[in-house]
């Protein structure tokens, strides 16, 4: 798989906005609030603060 086609870098603890396209610390990005007793079984939601975009990473 191309390096550019992956989201989340581990590494470097980024994320690709997969609208906007931008490379931004995961740590910018707006986390959904979830209720914490079923945490474990859902996927978290992000927003991107850049176009607002509202998007969840599937789990691989
Ligand atoms: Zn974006």
């Amino acid at each position: 798989m191309a390096s550019s086609l992956t989201l989340v870098d581990e590494t470097t603890r980024t994320m690709v906005c997969p609208r906007c396209e931008e490379r931004q610390p995961m740590r910018d990005y707006v986390t959904l609030g979830m209720s914490p007793r079923y945490a474990p079984q859902l996927s978290p939601i992000y927003r991107c603060r850049k176009c607002h975009h509202l998007f969840a990473i599937r789990e691989q």
